[in-house]
């Protein structure tokens, strides 16, 4: 039995044989045709430039109507490539003056182009080259004929091991029968990324070499609530996930039952469960497992496009989608959180000794006033539309956060000058994700409309553990008792002052820390959707008094292992069957 640690897409459990999905390459030998055969080769090259079109207007079609926006731009940007006159017009000079196979001229012809996205330093680009590959394997079908064994071809609930996923295979998952996807590739805005979140089933990516170390017919385990895979488990292990499993099913189909219920603890007390988004299409996902709303907006995504930073046009469209999908419902719009391990392509040619460290969040916001006050003025311009908050990410000290208030009222100016209108009322407030902001919470509290702890990075800072980095990652948890003390002492301070506190990081969405964070006074929990049905179901299990008690006796350990034992055990008392 092995276990492989990755990045988790989806939480759940999922148990089948490997089916390891060979870098299928076609191998297109050069061949030459005679002068008479010339217009026939371009005919079929016409033929497969339109079919691949076609194929790929359906395919955008169908997941803009099942997976929103953001999966079918993946798509549209396929068929901008082979619009492209240039690229269309170098194979057909291939064809014409060197007289090659269609097949071998698109094939030379795309591989350059391939070349020229590899030379690129651009992380976010590199990423392209999957959909370039994906284009070209597209095209060699069309020209070929040939009818390619396709992932809907399985007949069996399998697990796809894969070294990366293309687009095109990742979309066609839902229409298959994989019931999870483990790979070695896995960045975490890449397409395939993304595509596999909205397809929502168990997923570990960046997992370096799984597709290596697995053979076909392997048995695995995806845990994609840990992230882990376990290759080959011991029959106790197979045992014990199968009924992780179950229970996931289980508690899955209790919320579609539960969806209406509020959540709230047994002696009454409501609590908001908000959904975290990263595209405002989720807002929907969100809704359909019982969020009240989004808690956490990741407007960042915008801006990790290869086209650049989105307009303030087009900022205001997603916000208006977001919010309006929110269906009266608050969204709290978090100001763009770029740097670290987000950097848009034009900076990610100014690298950083220690990003994490860096200039990122408001700092990079605060240095680039004029692309802040674009994304402040689309946020304003939205504010009419629904229940907004605005929330700026990183705030260190009260000049941070007085200066980024001061943008905020220069945008206004903008606004009130071109004769718009905003929400004189919208509320603002800050990320709590810093030692230095713990330390100054009451100061904060006189000033800030609201909290919303990010834990993320709060424990990234607070125990100087990269959040990203897989070999600090046993360093890297929310059970040391210096976290719960932090996060006691700034749930006390926003109770003393009367300031809404929520909590947006993973903390927030793992049913280990429920009872805990309810105990400590935590009334409002923001996390991916799919977290929902756990954290709603402990909720109504448990009370107030219940969780006070056991958050004042997690806050008595010394050490974080006996801090999650015994939230364990307290856990597994309500929800005997549970995987916790
Ligand atoms: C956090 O840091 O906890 C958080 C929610 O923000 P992000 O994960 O986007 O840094
Ligand atoms: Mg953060």
């Amino acid at each position: 039995m092995e276990i492989l640690r990755g990045i988790s897409v989806a939480p759940g459990v999922a148990i089948g044989e490997a089916v390891v999905l060979e870098a299928e390459e076609y191998r297109i030998p050069f061949r030459t045709v005679v002068e008479g055969d010339v217009p026939a080769e371009l005919e079929c090259l016409d033929r497969a430039f339109s079919k691949s079109i076609e194929e790929l207007k359906e395919q955008s079609a169908w997941l803009n109507t099942h997976l929103g926006r953001d999966a079918a731009n993946v798509f549209e940007w396929h068929i901008g490539v082979l619009g492209d006159e240039q690229l269309r017009s170098g194979i057909e000079s291939q064809i014409r003056e060197r007289r090659a196979s269609a097949a071998y001229a698109a094939s030379t012809v795309m591989r350059n182009y391939q070349r020229r996205f590899m030379q690129m330093t651009d992380p976010l680009l590199v990423e392209r080259i999957r959909d370039v590959q994906d284009i070209e394997r597209r095209l060699l079908r069309c020209i070929l004929g040939e009818g390619r064994e396709d992932l809907r071809g399985l007949t069996q609930p399998v697990i796809l091991v894969a070294h990366d996923l293309t687009p095109t295979q990742t979309a066609q998952l839902s229409e298959t029968k994989v019931v999870g996807v483990v790979l070695d590739a896995g960045a975490a805005t890449s397409h395939t990324a993304i595509l596999l979140r909205s397809w929502g089933r168990p997923g570990v990516i960046g997992l370096n070499d799984v597709s290596t170390r697995v053979s076909g017919g392997d048995l695995l385990i995806i845990d994609g609530t840990n992230q882990l895979v376990v290759v080959n488990p011991s029959e106790s292990t197979l045992r014990e996930y199968r009924g992780r499993r179950e229970a996931h099913v289980r508690l899955t189909g209790e919320l579609d039952e539960m969806r209406g219920l509020p959540a709230v603890t047994r002696d009454g007390e409501r609590v908001q469960l908000v959904s975290n988004i990263e595209f405002p299409y989720e807002v929907k996902v969100g809704a359909s497992k019982g969020a009240d709303g989004v808690g956490l907006y990741r407007t960042e995504f915008l801006y990790l496009r290869p086209e650049g930073a989105p307009s303030e046009e087009e900022q205001y469209e997603a916000y208006r989608e977001a919010i309006l999908g929110a269906d009266g419902n608050s969204v709290t719009i978090r100001t763009f959180d770029l740097g670290a391990d987000k950097y848009t392509q034009q900076r990610s040619y100014e690298q950083e000794r220690n990003p994490m460290l860096g200039l990122r969040s408001i700092r990079y916001s605060l240095q680039n006033l004029d692309l802040f006050k674009v994304q402040l003025r689309a946020i304003l311009r939205a504010s009419v539309l629904g229940d907004v908050r605005l929330m700026f990410p990183l705030i260190v000290s009260l000049m941070e956060f007085r200066q980024a208030k001061m943008t905020l009222h220069d945008a206004m100016e903008d606004l009130e000058e071109a004769g718009a209108a905003w929400n004189r009322d919208l509320k603002v407030g800050i990320m709590l994700e810093t030692p230095a902001a713990v330390v100054q919470v009451k100061e904060f509290c006189r000033e800030v409309d609201f909290v919303s702890i990010g834990t993320n990075d709060l424990i990234q800072y607070l125990l100087a553990v990269d959040r990203s980095n897989e070999r600090v990652s046993q360093y890297y948890t929310a059970s040391n008792p210096a976290l719960l003390r932090a996060l006691r002492d700034v749930l006390r301070a926003c109770g003393q002052a009367n300031v809404d506190c929520s909590l947006c990081g993973e903390m927030a969405g793992q049913p280990l820390y429920t009872i805990f964070l309810l105990g400590i006074g935590l009334r409002c929990f923001s996390m991916a959707p799919a977290n929902i049905p756990e954290v709603k179901k402990l909720i109504r299990l448990v009370s107030t008094t219940q969780a006070q008690r056991v958050a004042r006796r997690a806050l008595s350990f010394e050490t974080e292992r006996q801090v999650s034992n015994y939230l364990r055990d307290e856990t597994r008392k309500l929800l005997p069957e549970d995987p916790i």
